[in-house]
């Protein structure tokens, strides 16, 4: 038996499903997860001693690649002089003016410990300010596991959202009303009839969560207007997309400023880290200036901001994302290219340093569109480009990361690996 199967077996008896987070149990694509021992640059190495390189990159934060040394060196550093004090420091004032310069729609911010926390404290925040109960989410979007966002559509179009998990009460989710993603008519019809109940929007800019789907600029300008014109708050979730799709987020590249920003992932760079922040005159409703509670004990954690503060510091030296950027566009292109060569209904696109890799024809724009895609085909593919050493999301509704530790070598390799896979489909 191999070790990853003994590991498996083992962790199984003690953790509920053998994993602390659902989709890294292989359920979706079926299979032993690979247990992993260690990483470095581009590649990762499971408890058989196998190498893969890897393009889930810690679900995101990787973006420099796995164990950059000057971020390593900022960790030790800063645990040195003490891992956790429960009061101020000087690292969250520089990570919070990082943040403020590089993100124009954030006027002041507040850490906490992970992208769950960021999206349900903004969503408080947005109900303490407006003085509303309803919130806007969009099917297919993932927010973290707080109540109200474990939410999926009723049976119609504006019928209350209904619980997507156990243990959410229905009354809780009845709160949340739940729209197709990039859809026009169903922002307009949800404004038109619940405008004044809304306290926020809450929308993956750039949808990562539902494999990747891009919105229409069109969409979003849209959305940005029914905000302002009925009072609601606009939060972009920027856990995923923030320093991925390019320095400013999907902000910059959509041009649009919401009023808050949720971040996380890449701003901890690898360590437990998510902020949220925006408007001034909404950040200052949070305890103690506001009414509005929020806390944690191991907020803004030294060596997590030590962390991230040199991630940042990394990934804004000038030409930075145009690299990464045009590795990722080739990584898609050459995937589609190869696909196209054996005849495959099959499709891809890159945002940044996200990708997308879809079993369809052509590229989804939106949840149904993702949804109609051949996932059984996908999983045939994830396999074999496992086995080959290439390590690959295990779903196929999750999008994909390119580090700035993958060189050109490593890409052209995973596409040869691509060929004889799609070859063998
Ligand atoms: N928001 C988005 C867009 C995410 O992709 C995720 C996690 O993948 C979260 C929020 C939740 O973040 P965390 O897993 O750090 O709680």
């Amino acid at each position: 038996m191999s070790k990853n199967a003994e590991l498996f077996e083992r962790a199984q008896r003690s953790i509920p499903g053998g994993v602390n987070s659902p989709v890294r149990a292989f359920r979706s694509v079926g299979g032993t997860p690979r247990f992993l021992a260690r990483a470095q640059g581009a590649y990762v190495w499971d408890a058989d001693g196998k190498q893969y390189t890897d393009y889930v990159g810690s679900w995101g934060p990787a973006i420099l690649g796995h164990a950059h040394p000057e971020v390593i060196e900022a960790v030790q550093r800063a645990a040195i002089n003490g891992l956790s004090f429960g009061a101020p420091t000087e690292g969250e004032i520089e990570m919070a003016e990082l943040l403020i310069e590089l993100l124009p729609s954030i006027e002041m911010v507040r850490l906490v410990s992970s992208g769950t926390e960021a999206t349900m404290s903004a969503i408080r925040l947005a109900r303490g300010f407006t003085g509303r109960d309803a919130i806007v989410k969009f099917e297919g979007c993932y927010h973290g596991h707080a109540d109200s966002l474990l939410v999926k559509a009723g049976s119609g179009l504006l019928t209350f959202g209904n619980p997507s998990s156990g243990g959410v009460p229905a009354d809780f989710a009845k709160h949340t009303l739940v729209l197709d993603y990039n859809s026009i008519p169903a922002l307009e019809e949800c404004f038109a009839t619940r405008g004044k109940d809304i306290a926020c929007v809450i929308i993956e800019p750039v949808a990562g969560n539902m494999n990747l789907v891009r919105p229409s600029q069109e969409y979003m300008d849209r959305l940005r207007a029914l905000c302002t014109e009925h009072g609601a708050v606009l939060i972009f979730d920027e856990v995923m997309t923030g320093f991925r799709v390019g320095l400013q987020g999907v902000q910059g590249l959509y041009k649009i400023t919401p009023d808050l920003t949720t971040l996380g992932k890449i701003i901890g760079g690898g360590m437990p880290v998510g902020a949220f922040g925006g408007k001034r005159e909404i950040m200052e409703c949070i305890a103690p200036l506001g009414t509005v509670y929020q806390a944690g004990t191991l907020s803004g954690s030294p060596v997590a901001v030590a962390a991230g503060l040199a991630t940042l510091k990394l990934i804004r030296q000038p030409g930075f994302y145009e690299t990464l950027t045009a590795r990722t566009s080739a990584f898609a292109d050459g995937m589609a290219a190869a696909a196209a060569k054996h005849g495959l209904a099959f499709s891809a696109q890159a945002v940044g340093a996200m990708f997308g890799l879809y079993f369809s024809q052509d590229v989804p724009q939106s949840f149904a569109d993702v949804m109609a895609s051949d996932r059984e085909r996908f999983n045939r593919f994830f396999h074999l480009m496992l086995d080959a050493g290439h390590y690959l999301a295990p779903s196929a509704f999750e999008a994909g990361f390119v580090s700035a530790a993958h060189s050109e070598a490593d890409i052209a390799a995973t596409l040869t690996a691509a060929d004889a896979a799609f070859c063998a489909l």
